[in-house]
This record gives C-alpha cells, structure tokens and sequence, in this order.
C-alpha cells in the first residue's frame, strides 16, 4: 500500500478515543515518516478510522462515508464503543457497533485505547517497522490494561461481574464449570472488578496493544467446577466458593460452629431447590444423616 490517507469518523462516544487518535499525530511517533495523513475529505481517504458506537443520526452519514472511501476501504475500529458501544450500548438511540453498519478489517480495543496501542496497530496493518527503544512504549506505573486471572485463587463468586459498570463480565454456568468470562472490549477498566475480588484473583496487567480483526477475541476466561447436589443431580455452586467460605466463615472466624461442621456440610450438599422441598424435619435429619455417613465412609 502507498500512501495512507486515513479519513476519521466519529459517532456517539465521549470523544476520548478520538482525542487519543489525534494525539497519534504528534511527530514522536514518527507516522508521516510511514507516508500516513490525515485529511478532511472522506474523497481522498483510503483508510476509515471509526471512533464512538454509532446512532441513529450517525448511522447514514457512515455509510455515505465509507461509500466514499477509496480501495482498498480499510476501516480500523478504535475504542470500544467502536466495537461494543460499551457503556451506550443500552442507550435508545445506539444502532451500533459500527461493524453492523458498514464492514470493519481491524479492532483495536481499550478505553480509550494509548495512542501508543493506535500507533502500533496501524503499522502492523501496514506491515510496517516500529522503532521501540523509546521510553513512550512504556506503560507508567499503575496503568491499567489487559485482564489476567490467578486461576488458582478464583473461586468463581461473580463479585467482580456484579460491581462491573460496563456489564463486561459474564458468569455462564455451564454443565459442571461455572466461566467467569470478562470481555475487554466492553471494558471501560475502572479496576473494580479487581478491587472487589475477595481473593485477589483478578489483576489488570499494562498489556495494551491488543490489536485484532475478529471482534469476538477480545474476552479473557476462568473456570471452576461446580458441586453437584447429593439428592437431585444438578450442578449448582462453585466447589471453591464453598471451601473459601466454610474456612473463612466457620475455620477462622466462629469457631464454635466447628461443632456442627460435618452437618453443615452435609445440608451445603444440597441445592437450593432440594433443601426447600425437605420440608419434614425428621425426613431432613435423616436425609442429612445418611449423607454424613456416607461422607465418612461408613
Ligand atoms: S475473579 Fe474474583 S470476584 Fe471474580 S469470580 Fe473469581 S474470585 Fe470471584
Ligand atoms: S475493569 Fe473490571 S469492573 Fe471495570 S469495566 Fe472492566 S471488567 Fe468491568
């Protein structure tokens, strides 16, 4: 490809990703040298740079936009209303994500994406050479990227899906595991999620250049099993959920329950369902009995 001339479009976002696209512009990152512009006719253009979710007032102007566009029409998403509307997703007038208006090659995500991020993606589009010495590469101390989990120390309790703004995070039971999926193209990464966690299981680490053509990439998993009730079959709690609490709760904290232990554990055997449906006493006692025994092995 020869020269880039990049056309920016903006439509329902709060404008920062198209602050951050500007800011590419500085000499620093050295992008005229690549034989990239900028220019404010769409006629002149060969690249569509889309910020912002897309409304109902901006829908027909991007298409006229993009019809304008000259081969090879490549069109860059950046920001993650650009690929999920993120927090306008429920707004009445979105009638985005912009990939459902007109057809996007590549997605760069984050909230708003570094200029850094926005750089590099274009010239990997370009298969182009980066000078990466620089200091600007670096992310400063306490930036906040990409997810990462301590899958040993999720217990899957979804604290972090119910204090997340954005709905980014998904809990999806499913069989035997429980998924606790995040995905950061819906992320606007406020860190919540990590700050709420109970056992430091969620981390945002300074990964940012998370470049993609396929927006259905952008999630980051964990998974844990899920215990099966002793009396109907259905899988129905996270297994670590229970063990974390039963030691925080019952080990360390009201040791006087230690005394009931085994019984407690035997009734957390059962769904809820199942311990709503026991409604006889005695036929609960020796429900719980036969179970306790043949938890010891007798
Ligand atoms: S990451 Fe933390 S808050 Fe989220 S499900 Fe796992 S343990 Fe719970
Ligand atoms: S950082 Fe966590 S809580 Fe905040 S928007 Fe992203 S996934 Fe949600």
């Amino acid at each position: 490809m020869g020269k880039i001339s990049v056309y920016r479009f903006l439509s329902a976002g709060c404008n920062g990703c198209d602050v951050q696209v500007l800011e590419c512009l500085v000499p620093r990152y050295k992008l005229a040298e690549l034989n990239v512009e900028v220019v404010s006719n769409p006629e002149e253009a060969n690249v569509l740079v889309l910020t912002g979710g897309v409304n109902i007032k901006g829908r027909e102007e991007l298409i006229k936009v993009y019809e304008k566009i000259n081969p090879p029409k490549i069109v860059i998403a950046v920001g993650n209303c650009a690929l999920t509307k993120e927090i306008f997703d429920k707004g009445y007038p979105m009638v985005g994500p912009p990939d459902q208006i007109v057809p996007v090659n590549f997605y760069v995500p984050g909230c708003p994406p570094r200029p850094q991020a926005i750089v590099k993606a274009v010239t990997q589009i370009l298969g182009a050479k980066l000078e990466e010495k620089e200091d600007y590469w670096v992310t400063p101390e306490g930036f906040r990227g990409k997810h990462e989990f301590d899958r040993d120390k999720c217990i899957g309790c979804g604290a972090c899906a119910q204090v997340c703004s954005s709905d980014a995070i998904d809990i999806i039971d499913e069989g035997e595991k429980r998924v606790v999926r995040i995905n950061y193209g819906r992320c606007s990464f406020c860190a919540f999620c990590q700050d709420e966690c109970p056992t430091q299981a969620i981390r945002l680490t300074r990964e940012y250049h998370l470049l993609t053509n396929n927006r259905g990439t952008t999630y980051v998993t964990n998974d844990v099993n899920l215990l099966e009730c002793a009396s109907c079959g259905t899988f129905f709690f996270p297994q670590p959920q229970i063990d974390w609490a039963l030691k925080r709760i019952i080990e360390e904290k009201v040791p006087k329950y230690l005394e009931f232990k085994d019984e407690i554990l035997d009734a957390m055997k059962l769904c809820l369902k199942c311990r709503r449906e026991i409604m006889n006493v005695k036929k609960a006692k020796k429900t719980l009995a036969e179970l306790s025994a043949k938890a010891r092995g007798s």
